[in-house]
C-alpha cells in the first residue's frame, strides 16, 4: 500500500477531499480572523442575565455552560473527526478507554449480551470480563474474523457486537459488512475500534458499522503527547443519548488536549502514507532475510 491517498478522497457525499479535510475540518469563524480555533481554557462560562442561563440549561438557546458539557475547543476537535469519520457528530473523551466504557455504558444494561472480537485492546477485555460482568452484561469473545462464528454467537438478547479491525495485537481482520448484516438483522448494533486504521485507512460507517470509536492516543493525534479518546455516531438521537451519558459519567477530553489532537490531524494523512511505505519497507525486509521464514 505505497498510497492511498486516491481511495481516501473517494468520500461519499462529499466535494472536499479526505486530504484537504484534515487540513481545513471542524475550522470555523473565530475571533480576530484566527485560522485555528483558539483553546478555551476555561471550565464555566458567563451567562448575560439568569434568564440567558435559564434558557442555557432549558436547551431553548444554543451557548457554553460548563466545559464537562461542552467548549468550542473541544467541539472544533469533534467536528473535524466526526467529517473525516462521515458521521454525524463526535464526542471527545479523556482516552481510549473512557471511549470504551463511555460507549458499553450507553448501550448496555442488565441482562444485554454483548459479543466482543477475542482480538481487542486488553482493557476492553478487562472491563467486559470485571465492571460490565458485575452489573449483569453477558459477553461472549469470539474470533470475529470468522463470521460463522459470529452469526453463531448471537443470541436473542445481543444487543452490541465489538469490532476492533485489525485487532490489537494479532491484528486479525474482521469484515465489518458481513458483521453489521448479521447485527442489524438481530436489533443489535456494531462498534468499531478504528484506533489502528483511522479514517485515513478505514471508516467503518460505510461498511454498515453504527459506532466508531478511536483512542486519539496513537494514529489521531500522531504526536506521543496526548492521551484521549473519541466516539462518533451517525445521528441525532444516539448523539444525544451518547452525550448525557458521557456529560454524567464524567470522562471528557479537556481544551488544551483537544487544541493538540485537532493539530495532530492536519498530517494525518502524510503520516498514514509515510507509515504504510515504512511497514511495506520492513515486510519486504524481512521476506527476504535469510533466517526468516
Ligand atoms: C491504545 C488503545 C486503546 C486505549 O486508548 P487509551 O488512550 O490508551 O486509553 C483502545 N483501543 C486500541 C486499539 C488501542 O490501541
Amino acid at each position: 500500500m505505497k498510497t492511498t491517498s486516491g481511495e481516501r478522497n473517494m468520500q461519499k457525499n462529499s466535494k472536499t477531499s479526505f486530504d484537504t479535510k484534515c487540513v481545513h475540518s471542524g475550522i470555523d469563524e473565530y475571533e480576530f480572523g484566527a485560522v485555528v480555533p483558539p483553546i478555551y481554557q476555561t471550565s464555566t462560562f458567563k451567562f448575560k442575565s439568569a434568564q440567558h442561563g435559564a434558557a442555557l440549561f432549558a436547551g431553548e438557546e444554543k451557548g457554553y455552560i460548563y466545559t464537562r458539557m461542552s467548549n468550542p475547543t473541544v467541539e472544533a476537535m469533534e467536528n473535524s473527526i466526526a467529517e473525516l469519520e462521515g458521521g454525524h457528530k463526535a464526542l471527545g473523551c479523556a482516552s481510549g478507554m473512557a471511549a470504551v466504557s463511555t460507549a458499553f455504558g450507553a448501550l448496555t444494561s442488565s441482562g444485554d449480551h454483548v459479543i466482543c472480537s477475542t482480538a481487542v485492546y486488553g482493557p476492553t477485555t478487562t472491563i467486559l470480563n470485571t465492571i460490565f460482568k458485575r452489573y449483569g452484561v453477558e459477553v461472549s469473545f469470539v474470533d470475529t474474523s470468522n463470521n460463522e462464528a459470529v452469526k453463531n454467537a448471537v443470541k436473542k438478547n445481543t444487543k452490541v457486537i465489538y469490532v476492533e479491525t485489525p485487532g490489537n495485537p494479532t491484528l486479525a481482520v474482521s469484515d465489518l459488512k458481513t458483521i453489521s448484516e448479521i447485527a442489524h438483522k438481530n436489533n443489535a448494533v456494531v462498534v468499531v475500534d478504528n484506533t489502528f486504521m483511522s479514517p485515513a485507512l478505514q471508516r467503518p460507517f460505510e461498511f454498515g458499522a453504527d459506532v466508531v470509536l478511536h483512542s486519539l492516543t496513537k494514529f489521531l493525534n500522531g504526536h506521543a503527547d496526548v492521551i484521549g479518546g473519541v466516539i462518533v455516531v451517525k445521528d441525532e438521537e444516539t448523539y444525544k443519548h451518547f452525550r448525557k451519558t458521557l456529560n454524567q459519567l464524567g470522562g471528557v477530553i479537556d481544551p488544551f488536549n483537544s487544541f493538540l489532537v485537532h493539530r495532530g490531524i492536519k498530517t494525518l494523512s502524510l503520516r498514514m502514507d509515510r507509515h504504510c511505505e515504512s511497514a511495506m519497507k520492513i515486510a519486504e525486509y524481512l521476506e527476504k532475510h535469510p533466517i526468516i521464514k
